[in-house]
């Protein structure tokens, strides 16, 4: 039991206490957790109990913080848990708890290198059905290996940040040549991401059972996406300017150590997985996605039935000896189940503009609009019945400025 007062449905309850930074007045930036509809302001805090190595609080990122460790993580995850059970600490705690409403939330963590991966089976059958209709619509490599690729780690924005639409160039297969102009298809991915903490030395791949060590906490992810410039220039190489003009996190990265109630056993995975990617620990997990378009909610899709688990991406992005850095960021890939309403992209839930989806007040879309806004929540199953929130990503469109 715990003395503080958290409001009913809160994302952020004392089983939580997800990590972000904020900017408070015209102080400097520095590192705070949820709670409630208060962000306990970690720097002055640690300082009047010196905790040791409490300076990693007064940091703009997360970064010192999760270079770390995992004994450091826990040891603040079960000193924060004691504060906040133990009435003698209230006055002291209280002190410092800020209005999340006064706060400016920032981007969480520096982020180091970016990869994306594509581990629903649903969304990657859809899209193949969609891209690809006369062929057979999963790759022959994609149950074998967890398919990712670099994505562009500058342009990751902080939850809030406005899209400017890009521009580029686009040629369906009937044109004769290709145009430039403003995307017409612009699209959002629902995603989890992984935040590493601890890195790793080149050459040293980091096995499944490894992932505890290394990954620090889970966030939201949207990786919007122009579906017509994507199309156009990705073979054979892959994404490139049709996502990275933007990836948007979340504000709150949520400890992994939130999430052990969340933790469920994946989809079997036939054919068997060469060994480097078997693991005994079950790292699915129990995320309800819900994903609202202008208010609107349009889909909820449930991340425990992703193919790939986290620890075998870690463990295939690093076999090779691929080092890890401290603020790496792997996503998931769009989380799609197999309903529509379930689809994690607006690609699928249109079916690439063919099937409208209606807002509930009269207007239809396909794609995104200018002025557009989409919000992505997710919470997942905590312990003593709590939920575990994960706040949310939002972004609105704006117009594409010329070139
Ligand atoms: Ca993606």
């Amino acid at each position: 039991m715990s003395w503080i007062d958290v409001p009913d449905g809160s994302p952020f309850p004392v089983q939580n206490l997800p990590y972000g930074v904020f900017r408070y007045a015209d102080e400097p930036a520095r590192v705070g957790v949820a709670l409630g509809d208060q962000v306990l302001d970690l720097a002055p805090l640690s300082a009047a109990e010196g905790l040791d190595g409490g300076h990693v609080f007064e940091e703009p990122s997360l970064n010192p913080f999760m270079a770390l460790g995992r004994p450091a993580w826990t040891a603040v995850r079960a000193w924060l848990t004691e504060l906040l059970t133990h009435d003698t600490y209230r006055d002291l705690v209280e002190s410092h708890l800020l209005p999340a409403a006064d706060v400016e939330m920032l981007l969480p963590f520096e982020v180091a290198d970016y990869v994306d991966f594509y581990s629903s089976q649903h969304h990657a059958e859809n899209v193949g059905r969609i891209f690809r209709p006369d062929a057979e619509p999963l790759t022959p490599n994609w149950k074998h290996l967890p398919i990712g690729y670099h994505g562009r780690s500058g342009t990751v924005v902080v939850s809030g940040t406005d899209v400017v639409r890009p521009s580029g160039q686009r040629k369906s297969p009937t044109d004769q040549a290709p145009t430039f102009g403003p995307s017409a298809r612009l699209d959002i991915e629902a995603e989890v991401g992984f935040v590493v903490g601890v890195p790793s030395a080149p050459g040293s791949p980091v096995p499944v059972g490894g992932f505890r060590d290394h990954v620090f906490g889970v966030c939201l992810v949207n990786d919007w996406s122009a579906r017509d410039l994507q199309s156009w220039e990705y073979v054979p190489l892959g994404p490139f300017l049709g996502k990275s003009f933007a990836t948007s996190v979340s504000a709150w990265v949520v400890p992994l150590d939130a999430l052990e109630a969340a933790r469920v056993t994946p989809p079997v995975q036939q054919p068997e997985v060469l060994p480097y990617l078997r693991g005994d620990e079950p790292w699915g997990l129990d995320l309800e996605l819900e994903i609202t378009w202008n208010g609107h909610v349009v889909s909820r899709p449930g991340f425990a039935g992703m193919y790939w688990t986290p620890a075998q991406q870690l463990a295939h992005l690093t076999v090779n000896g691929a080092s890890l850095r401290t603020g790496d960021l792997f996503a998931s890939g769009t989380v799609s189940g197999p309903d529509r309403g379930q689809r994690g992209s607006f690609l699928e839930l249109s079916w690439n503009g063919t099937e409208p989806v209606e807002l509930g007040d009269g207007t239809t879309r396909g794609f995104l609009e200018d002025g557009d806004l989409v919000s992505i929540s997710a919470s997942a199953p905590g312990p003593d019945g709590a939920r575990i929130g994960f706040g949310s990503v939002a972004g609105r469109v704006l117009p594409a400025r010329s070139v």
